[in-house]
C-alpha cells in the first residue's frame, strides 16, 4: 500500500451537505477518546489531518476526507467519513438525540457506504455502547470491520489471544477483528488491505 494523498473534503450534518461523487466510502465510529482521530491520521499518513483532542466529544459533525492510494499498481480513491464519537458524558439529552439522528440518517441513507470501521479499545474491550452500535450496524446490513486500537498497551505475547477473545465476544470471524496502534503504527497495511478487499463485493 502506498499513500499518495489525503485531504479534508467537507463537514456536514444533514444529507444535503454530504459530499457528492461516487468514491467508495468507509465510516469510522467509536466512543469518544477511543483513538479514532489518531487512527485516521495513522491510516492517512498525516499527523494532523484530524485533530486529536483532549476534550472528548468536541466533533459534533460528520467530517469527510479523501484518500488516494496505490495497491499493486492500481490507484484507489477512498472517502473516509469520521462520525462523531459516542458516550460523551457531558452531552445533554438534546445533544444526544441530535447526534443519534445525524448518525442513523447517515448510516441508513448513504448508498455508497461500503464498510463501517467500528473502533474498540483493545484493552478495555467493547463497551455496552459498542455492542449496541455493532448490533445496529449488523441489523442494517452494514459490512463491519472491528479495529482494536491501543494494542501497544498489551504485551506482545498477549495480543493474539486478546484479538481472538474479542472476536469470540463479538461473535465475529477472526479476520473481522484487527489489532491496531496509532502510536506504534501497527495495523495500517492490514486495515487498508481489508477495506480495499471488500469494496464492490
Ligand atoms: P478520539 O476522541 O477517538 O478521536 O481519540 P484521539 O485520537 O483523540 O485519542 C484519544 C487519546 O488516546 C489521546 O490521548 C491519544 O494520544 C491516545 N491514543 C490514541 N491512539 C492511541 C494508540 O494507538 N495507543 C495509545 N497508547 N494511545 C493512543
Amino acid at each position: 500500500i502506498k499513500l499518495i494523498d489525503a485531504r479534508f473534503v467537507i463537514t456536514a450534518v444533514e444529507p444535503k451537505g454530504y459530499p457528492t461523487g461516487h468514491a467508495a466510502e468507509v465510516a469510522f465510529v467509536g466512543r469518544s477518546n477511543v483513538g479514532k482521530s489518531s487512527m485516521i491520521n495513522a491510516l492517512t499518513g498525516r499527523k494532523k489531518l484530524v485533530r486529536v483532542s483532549n476534550t472528548p466529544g468536541r466533533t459534533r459533525t460528520l467530517n469527510f476526507f479523501d484518500v488516494e492510494l496505490e495497491r499493486k499498481g492500481v490507484r484507489h480513491v477512498v472517502r473516509l467519513a469520521d462520525l462523531p464519537g459516542y458516550g460523551f458524558a457531558k452531552a445533554s439529552k438534546a445533544e444526544r438525540a441530535q447526534w443519534e439522528t445525524m448518525i442513523t440518517t447517515y448510516l441508513e441513507k448513504r448508498h455508497h457506504l461500503e464498510a463501517v470501521v467500528s473502533i474498540v479499545d483493545a484493552e478495555i474491550g467493547p463497551t455496552p455502547e459498542d455492542h449496541l452500535t455493532l448490533d445496529y450496524l449488523q441489523d442494517k446490513g452494514r459490512r463491519v470491520l472491528v479495529v482494536a486500537t491501543k494494542i501497544d498497551r498489551i504485551p506482545k505475547a498477549r495480543r493474539k489471544p486478546r484479538i481472538q477473545a474479542l472476536a469470540q465476544e463479538l461473535k465475529l470471524p477472526l479476520e473481522a477483528v484487527l489489532p491496531f496502534s496509532s502510536t506504534e503504527k501497527l495495523g495500517v497495511e492490514e486495515v487498508w488491505e481489508s477495506l480495499l478487499g471488500v469494496f464492490g463485493k
